[in-house]
């Protein structure tokens, strides 16, 4: 039986789509292995988002081209959003892959690795297909407490930034009745917490079911204690959206909500639909229907034409929401976006500049944020051991923040801990019993 190795980079999505191909190519005879070494297939599952992220592939690419020349029967391929993004170039700067599959052509893997790879080209498998769901293949799931299922591919909005809707195409949902289904699957074999993805994930619709209904008919089932969702656009945040948050206990207290920037200028040249006022708005209208919720977001600094106002805006605003954690990206240009014929004119060293002051910013918001929850309980969904001390457990809390705490416990139980320190990052705290 031929074996295949996966290297997955980028967002959650990836890690998902990777689920996707071993399953699918566990039913075409493939067996699954941990080591570039013993592999017949090399498959990297790649991201496009920036630029730093294909520059890590293609390095990686050049070290596995050694595995290649020993072994000239093993297959390297390089599939995801990368290569649908850089195609040809990509097959001109690493002429020894086999392989090129976008996110739309996982389907055709096992026919192509079973061709004969002709004396130049690469296989390819790059045709976006906009009623591509994957719906009928069952993925290849790492077992575990917490379970990732995508609900929605591709994007419809064409952020000025970004090349997702290139290389993911057009927005399209899996059928809600299945997914509940495969819910209750997950639920049966032990999940206790199910992740939603898509890149517009409340701008799901199946044609009969919003986010909103999906939400609720996933509350419904049982053993499942918790559940999230990423990312959601703060414009698809729909009022019956907000009510089914507010309504549903299981459904955490936790949203990752991307503001990208806190001036408005900047934001209608990113073509992000909404005001700093609007989002400003949606934050204090989810904080009065779910008290509590935790807030996370992302940033771009450095964006063409950000000058030091717009940053002093995006600070202020940071300042004003008090996330509870951020994820903060320098402006990287990606060739076929809109943003990339304005060039990138902000200076690396001050998109540097601005990153490290966000960075402080962010760290000591979120210090202060985890230090004030020092004396509360909070319930805990153990994963497993920690890493640090020996003999501790390790979960997350309904904020999904880490909790490192002491005493026996069992992934998937429900455990109240007492927090006693924090960090920026994480939690520490004694287990209470009875
Ligand atoms: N769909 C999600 C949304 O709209 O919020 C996020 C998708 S993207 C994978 C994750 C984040 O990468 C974005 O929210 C944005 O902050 C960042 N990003 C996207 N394109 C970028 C670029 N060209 N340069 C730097 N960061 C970028
Ligand atoms: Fe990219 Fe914007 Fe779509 Fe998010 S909403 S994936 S940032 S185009």
């Amino acid at each position: 039986m031929p074996s295949v190795y996966v290297e997955t980079y980028g967002c959650q999505m990836n890690l998902a789509d990777t689920e996707l191909m071993l399953g699918h190519l566990s039913g075409h005879g493939y067996y699954r292995t941990d080591t570039p070494e013993t592999a017949d297939v090399i498959l990297l599952n790649t991201c496009a988002i920036r630029e730093h992220a294909e520059a890590r592939v293609l390095g990686r690419l050049a070290e596995l081209a050694g595995h290649k020349r020993r072994r000239p029967d093993l297959r390297l391929g390089v599939t995801g959003c990368m290569a649908q993004h850089l195609r040809a170039r990509l097959a001109e700067r690493a002429p020894y892959v086999d392989l090129l599959v976008g996110p739309d052509g996982y389907r055709r893997l096992p026919e192509l690795l079973a061709a004969e790879r002709g004396e130049r080209d690469p296989y390819v498998g790059l045709r976006l297909d906009p009623a591509e769901t994957y719906a009928d293949l069952v993925a290849a799931r790492e077992p575990g407490v917490r379970a990732w299922v995508t609900v929605m591919r591709g994007c419809d909005r064409f952020c000025t930034f970004c090349i997702v809707p290139y290389v993911r195409g057009r927005e399209r949902s899996l059928p809600g009745p299945a997914l509940v289904e495969e819910v209750r699957r997950l639920a049966a074999l032990g999940t206790r917490e199910i992740v939603f993805l898509g890149q517009t994930v409340n701008a799901y619709h199946d044609g009969g079911w919003d986010f909103a209904e999906l939400l609720r008919r996933t509350a419904e089932v049982p053993g499942i204690a918790r559940l999230r969702f990423t990312s959601p656009h703060p414009s698809d945040m729909s009022p019956r959206l907000i009510d089914a948050i507010a309504d549903c206990p299981i459904v955490a207290p936790q949203l990752h909500l991307p503001v990208q920037s806190g001036s408005d200028r900047v934001l209608a040249r990113m073509g992000r639909d909404y005001t700093v006022a609007a989002y400003e708005a949606l934050v204090a209208r989810l904080r009065q229907r779910r008290p509590g919720i935790a807030l996370t977001t992302d940033v771009i600094v450095g964006f063409p034409g950000e000058d030091d106002t717009d940053f002093a805006a995006t600070e202020a605003l940071m300042h004003r929401i008090r996330y509870d954690a951020a994820f903060l990206f320098k402006y990287s240009p990606r060739e076929g976006t809109r943003a990339f014929r304005w060039g990138d004119p902000v200076a690396a060293d001050e998109k540097a500049r601005r990153l490290q002051r966000l960075i402080a910013l962010q760290e000591s918001i979120s210090a202060e944020i985890n230090r004030a929850l020092v004396g509360d309980e909070v319930e805990v969904l153990v994963e497993g051991p920690a890493r640090r001390p020996a003999g501790w457990m390790a979960g997350r809390s309904p904020a999904m923040k880490t909790v490192v705490f002491a005493g026996p416990a069992t992934p998937g139980e429900l455990v109240r801990v007492r927090v006693e320190t924090s960090t920026s990052h994480s939690l520490t705290g004694l287990a209470l019993r009875g």
